[in-house]
Parts: structure tokens; C-alpha cells; sequence
């Protein structure tokens, strides 16, 4: 036995999303049911509908920025209880037992971790996302939102807050630091507000000035346009810390010449093509190239919790079912500010 509930589904990469219906499976002694307030649209949701990585299957419900009410529990649950606030990001499952999962890394589970949406689980079930009115998932990937925060403004925060906190906290982004980040979209606009509070000195390089004035309300202490060829002069050898989310190919070279000593470049987007890189680029400075993927469980609370304390939320726009596909060409022209954000009660109409 299965339950019937209504979502959204991509069904061809140059079809648009349509309505349709799953099956959620029945609840299992660990398992959560989650009735979902909210599903944030990230940028990963349209390369994956539009098959842009190469590698989705279709039929599939996108979404793993998600945040609602449990509604049933499984007997074996001890962390979550009915009326609980409660997130699910990226992922629904690992091993649990390899050397990541035990390190916190559940994204770098050997056996390889269960993607919230297009992924296929240990039992054999391929999985769905948040663009639906329920989720069922096991209760270790399920995370606490704090009282302080908006289920809204909070579910983008798991993806795209962890995203950036994860790395910002590996790399040591704190006082002392300068902190640059590339891309003024929903993973960006959240990064700024993280690496303020953390209390690094941040830049925002995005492509234009056009959002100068939001990008200093979420905290950054400089901003420049990247459209303009004296930014890459100005800033030469500045950055301990670059973290790059923007969505297509950029000339890598010229941003990692912003690099001082010692200092690394962080990619978290993941453009449709390869990175090309000079060699020059990286041996002038002792300058590191990395990337970096969401981030484990552990990680994903501390950042709700941190969020929580400082007040950091996603800037949305919400949006009926019915407009994911309008949305989703606005993410594509950089025209969101800075979440979109599904009202999944409205998945039922
Ligand atoms: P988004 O909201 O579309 O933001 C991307 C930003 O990149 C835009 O707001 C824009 O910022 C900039 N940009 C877009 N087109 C550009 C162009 N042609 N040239 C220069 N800059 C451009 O997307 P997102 O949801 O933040 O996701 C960003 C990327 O991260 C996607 O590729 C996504 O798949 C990936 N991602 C990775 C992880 C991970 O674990 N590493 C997790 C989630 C998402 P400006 O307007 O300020 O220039
Ligand atoms: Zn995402």
C-alpha cells in the first residue's frame, strides 16, 4: 500500500512541469511523514528537469529545499514527533556506517547517499521531491527548524544555507578573512549573509551593479560588477576565500587572479560544461581549486541553528504550483530576488 498525493512533475527535458500525482510508501519503523508547507525552487531543480547534467530520469518530481509539519510517525522514531517543524534538503538516505557518513559527510557516503529527488533508493524506489503536498523520508535525514524561523524563508536554507556554510566554515571564513562571493542568486544572496555574521569581510562580484543595495543589506562590505573590466585590476591577489555559484562557465582565470597567498576558489555551481583553468592561474599565489557539495546532516541543523540565533532567512517570492514554469525561466534570467518559493498547499488545486 501506497499513498496517492498530488505534485509537480518534469516529464521531458523540453516539456514544462505539469501536474500529476505519486506514491508516497508506506511508513517504515524509521520513517517520518512530512506534510511539506514549502518547497524553494534551486537552480539544481531546473538542470535536473531540463536533463542539463545528462542524467535524469523522467518522470521526476523536483525539489530539496524543503520545509513542513510532521504528520505520522514510524514506532522506532525517537528524534521527531507530530507537529514538529521540519526540513529535508538534498538527501534522504546513506549508508550510515562507511567513514564519511560517520564524519557527518553524508554527501560523500561511499556506497553512494540517496538524492532527495531522481535517485534511486537501496530498496529499489526511485525518489521524488518536495514539489508535492507529503514526503516520507527516514527520520536521520530529517532536521529541526528552529522556532525563530519561517518555514518560507527557511526552507531554501536547505540547500542552498548549507551549501554555503559548509564551505565557509571548512575554509575558516571569520574575522580576518576576505570573503568573496560570485553570484547574487539564491545560493549567493544567502552565502553574504552567512559569511557577514561568521564576521568575514565580504565581497559580492556579480555581473552588474543592479543589486548593489540589496547585496549591502544582506552584508557585504564591498560590491563591484564583473561586467567591468577594472574590477579584475582592482581586486588582484585580494581574496582568502572565493566561492563561486554561478549557474554557467565563467573564465575561470580571470577570477582566480583575485586569489593572495595561499588563498582558495571554491566552486559550488555546476555548469552544464567542464572548468578550464591556465596552470599559470594556480601555481602564482600557492592558490587552491576545490569544490564543494551541500553538506552533511549535522552541518545542515548547525546552519538552521545558527540562522535561527542571527536572524538569516532566504529573501522569497512565493509562488502558486501553477507558476513554477514562469519561475523557473526567471531563475534562468537572474530575474529572481531572491528564492522562489512554492506554496505547496496549492499542489491540491
Ligand atoms: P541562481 O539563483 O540562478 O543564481 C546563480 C547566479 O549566478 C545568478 O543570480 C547570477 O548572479 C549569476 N549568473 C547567472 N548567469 C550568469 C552569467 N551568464 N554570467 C555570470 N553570472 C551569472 O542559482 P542557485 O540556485 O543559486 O544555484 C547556483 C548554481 O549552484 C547552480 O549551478 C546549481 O546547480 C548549483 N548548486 C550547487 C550546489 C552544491 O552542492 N555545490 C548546491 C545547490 C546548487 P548575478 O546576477 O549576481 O551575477
Ligand atoms: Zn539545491
Amino acid at each position: 500500500m501506497t499513498t496517492t498525493v498530488n505534485a509537480y512533475l518534469a516529464t521531458a527535458p523540453d516539456a514544462p512541469l505539469s501536474k500529476g500525482t505519486i506514491e508516497r510508501r508506506d511508513l517504515g519503523p524509521k520513517d517520518v511523514l512530512i506534510d511539506i508547507a514549502y518547497a524553494g525552487i534551486c537552480h539544481s531543480d531546473i538542470h535536473t528537469a531540463r536533463n542539463e547534467w545528462r542524467g535524469t530520469t523522467y518522470p521526476v518530481v523536483p525539489g530539496h529545499e524543503i520545509a513542513g509539519i510532521v504528520a505520522a510517525v514510524g514506532p522506532e522514531v525517537t528524534r521527531h514527533k507530530v507537529g514538529d517543524r521540519v526540513g529535508v534538503g538534498c538527501m534522504v538516505d546513506s549508508c550510515g556506517e562507511c567513514g564519511p557518513c560517520k564524519d557527518g559527510d553524508e554527501q560523500f557516503c561511499t556506497k553512494g547517499s540517496i538524492d532527495t529527488y531522481n535517485s534511486t533508493s537501496y530498496s529499489g524506489e526511485f525518489t521524488h521531491g518536495g514539489y508535492s503536498e507529503q514526503i516520507v523520508v527516514t527520520e536521520r535525514f530529517v532536521v529541526r527548524i528552529p522556532d525563530g524561523l519561517a518555514l518560507d524563508v527557511a526552507a531554501p536554507l536547505l540547500c542552498a544555507g548549507v551549501t554555503l556554510y559548509s564551505p565557509l566554515k571548512h575554509w575558516g571564513a571569520g574575522p580576518g578573512k576576505k570573503v568573496a562571493i560570485i553570484g547574487l542568486g539564491g545560493l549567493g544572496h544567502v552565502g553574504v549573509q552567512l559569511a557577514h555574521a561568521l564576521g568575514a569581510e565580504v565581497t559580492v562580484l556579480s555581473q552588474s551593479l543592479r543589486k548593489e543595495a540589496d547585496g549591502k543589506r544582506f552584508g557585504a562590505d564591498h560590491y563591484y560588477a564583473t561586467s567591468e573590466p577594472e574590477t579584475f585590476r582592482t581586486l588582484r591577489n585580494e581574496f582568502d576565500l572565493i566561492l563561486n555559484t554561478v549557474s554557467v562557465n565563467l573564465d575561470l582565470d580571470r577570477y582566480l587572479s583575485m586569489l593572495a597567498v595561499d588563498g582558495s576558489f571554491v566552486e559550488l555551481g555546476l555548469p552544464e560544461n567542464p572548468l578550464s583553468v591556465r596552470g599559470f592561474s594556480l601555481l602564482k599565489n600557492r592558490r587552491s581549486l576545490a569544490g564543494s557539495l551541500i553538506g552533511g546532516i549535522a552541518i545542515t541543523q548547525e546552519m538552521l541553528d545558527f540562522c535561527a540565533e542571527h536572524n538569516i532567512g532566504a529573501t522569497i517570492e512565493t509562488i502558486d504550483a501553477s507558476q513554477i514554469n514562469e519561475a523557473y525561466d526567471r531563475v534562468v534570467a537572474s530575474d529572481v530576488r531572491y528564492r522562489f518559493v512554492i506554496d505547496a498547499a496549492t499542489f491540491a488545486d
